[in-house]
């Protein structure tokens, strides 16, 4: 008895019965279900794998031509034999036409099993037909040895890659990879060990791909990968740094154990090169580059890009470390009073102290803080070191002096902001009113709405905010209103040309207008001169922060000039 899995379509278990027993007697032993609308016929297509469908010509919620619609539909080639007790002709045809393989009347089921067989033979031949047609066309666009992509599939994908990345304005990578000395391999051991090498080397290599990347085989022992949507070049490096290392542990083939090593040369779209055939002529040319440095390396196109991702990179390494060693410090500038000249506060700036490249200044580290994520541990350090060292002087006798702590964006965006700042109060008991938080314009523009409710629950909490280098963003002014903001700060770059440049003496003057008619008070950093200091005084602005009173101090600066006299700002020889 041959199994036969049959999905029949009829009114009655009766009709059924009568087709099961002609199939038993036929030889077969069929696993069956009834279904009579199409819903059922759906289910039923979706739980099993069917040999063959007979179906009534009609039922009074379904009918054949439905049938084979919905097995069209679903995509389903499972042969359908229709019954019926008064098939016309013409409709018989019309059924064929419809996808039906044949059709029997209800009297004369004793045609059913040779109609299955010759259906179910059709149905496998088919079926075989599509295997083959599916495995030439894997064939053409894979590598017989690895299965990777061959060249012609990598080169449709870097085409399209690109494409992506041209319309999304992303990077993307193409890394040549060639194996060390793979020729003295298969003349000292054969082509039998060089072929079971390349697999392995394919193996692994696929172990260092995310999800979207392309791995192929050229030819040979050239291998290449892409990477497409780049959001940065030193992930083509660290890419590379993984090829490397994955390929050092021995291979081992019986008796032979190999150890091999590769090099590898990197192109980058845009940088070099737009489309794929140049983007793959400079990968290989950055992998010659590479064997010449005596191999087992990489090499970016661009010569200053190597020296860029590898700063980079160590830079980033250094800095992930840099907080659990306690290499990051913060000098408080003093902000002093207008018109009395007395320190009132102060900002917290960070400083890295960097065991090899000595006192390290923001500019150098915070963007790749924000980039790496690091800004956030970092910002709740800063926040936290400064509150704790706003008390220590409050409880010293200052305890007017007010703290500012700069935040960037991606802490800002931190859903646990407000949380941290909540407990960083309560465990220093700081007097929240003396701490103001300076943001930026661009970081209150991302999000408007975001940032309102942030901003709310700050205000909430007692805390003061500041907006830090104003009128070098979008300075809009209905923000100004909509934000619960207390103080600006006007940018350097105003304060610097006060003197000489009517145009910022105008917007300046503006700006210290602008802010004392929505009730915010004003700070200028930045000064330098006792000319700008005068101006500022002249036009009112509340607090000044620069080179001429003092650079950022350490703790041990700063306690020197509180306590020496009267809180009245004294340079100090630094
Ligand atoms: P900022 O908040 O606008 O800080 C003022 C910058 O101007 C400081 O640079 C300060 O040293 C410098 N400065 C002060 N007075 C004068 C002056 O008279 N002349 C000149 N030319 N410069 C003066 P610094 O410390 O290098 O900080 C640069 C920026 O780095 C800061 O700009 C701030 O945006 C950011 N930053 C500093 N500390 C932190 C921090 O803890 N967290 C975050 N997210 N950013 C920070
Ligand atoms: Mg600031
Ligand atoms: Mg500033």
């Amino acid at each position: 008895m041959k199994p036969l899995r049959v999905l029949i379509v009829s009114p009655t278990e009766e009709d059924a019965a009568g087709l099961l027993l002609e199939l038993r007697r036929g030889g077969y032993e069929p696993a069956y279900e009834r279904v009579e609308t199409r819903s059922e016929m759906a289910a039923a297509l979706a739980r099993q794998a069917w040999e063959l469908v007979i179906s009534d010509y009609s039922l009074p919620r379904f009918n054949a031509t439905m049938v084979l619609t919905l097995l069209k539909k679903t995509g389903h080639d499972i042969p359908c034999i229709i019954v019926s007790s008064t098939l016309g002709e013409e409709l018989a045809v019309a059924a064929l036409k419809m996808g039906a393989h044949d059709y029997l009347l209800k009297g004369n089921v004793a045609r059913l099993v040779s109609a299955v067989e010759r259906e179910l033979q059709e149905a496998e031949l088919r079926r075989e037909r599509r295997r083959a047609e599916a495995s030439v066309k894997h064939q053409a666009s894979h590598d017989v040895l690895t299965d990777l992509p061959n060249r012609t599939l990598f080169k449709d994908r870097l085409t399209l890659a690109l494409a992506h990345a041209n319309r999304y304005r992303n990077m993307l990578a193409v890394l040549f990879v060639d194996l060390d000395r793979f020729k003295n391999i298969i003349d000292t051991l054969g082509p039998a060990v060089g072929d079971r090498l390349l697999q392995g080397v394919a193996e692994r290599l696929a172990s260092c791909l995310d999800e979207g990347d392309t791995l192929a085989r050229l030819g040979g022992d050239e291998f290449v990968i892409l990477l497409p949507r780049l959001q940065r070049a030193d992930k083509a490096v660290k890419v590379a740094q993984r090829v490397l290392e994955v390929l050092k542990p021995v291979f081992l083939f019986n008796e032979h154990e190999l150890h091999i090593t590769t090099s590898i040369g990197i192109s980058l779209y845009p940088y070099d090169g737009a489309d794929v055939d140049t983007l793959l002529k400079n990968a290989d040319t950055a992998l010659y580059r590479a064997k010449e440095q005596g191999r087992n390396n990489y090499q970016l196109y661009t010569p200053a890009m190597n020296a860029r991702a590898f700063e980079r990179l160590a830079m980033e390494n250094s800095l992930r470390k840099a907080l659990e060693r306690q290499q990051f410090m913060l000098h408080y500038q003093p902000q002093v009073d207008m018109p009395g000249g007395k320190i009132s506060g102060m900002e917290a700036l960070v400083r890295w102290r960097h065991p090899d490249l000595g006192l390290v200044y923001p500019a150098e580290f915070i963007t790749l803080a924000e980039e790496t994520g690091l800004i956030v541990p970092l910002g709740d350090w800063v926040l936290r070191t400064a509150c704790t060292q706003a008390r220590i002087w409050h409880k010293a006798g200052y305890p007017q002096l007010t703290v500012a702590v700069n935040l960037s964006a991606r802490q800002f965006q931190h859903q646990g902001l407000t949380d941290t700042l909540a407990r960083v109060l309560k465990e220093t008991e700081l007097d929240p009113r003396t701490l103001e938080l300076e943001i930026t314009e661009s970081i209150a523009m991302q999000n408007a709405d975001f940032t309102h409710v942030v901003l709310n629950h700050v205000k909430e909490m007692g805390v003061r905010i500041a907006m830090d280098d104003f009128g070098t963003g979008y300075s809009s002014l209905s923000y100004l209103r909509k934000f619960p903001i207390d103080t600006l700060k006007i940018d350097q770059s105003f304060v610097r040309d006060l003197t000489s440049d009517p145009n910022d003496a105008a917007i300046a003057n503006a700006i210290i207008v602008l802010a004392h008619s929505l009730k915010l008070k004003v700070v200028a950093e930045g000064v330098e001169t006792a000319e700008q200091e005068a101006f500022l005084k002249a036009h009112h602005c509340d607090k000044l922060q620069g080179y001429l009173y003092n650079r950022p101090l350490t703790v041990e600066q700063f306690e020197q000039l509180l306590f020496q006299g009267d809180g009245t700002s004294i340079p100090l020889a630094i």
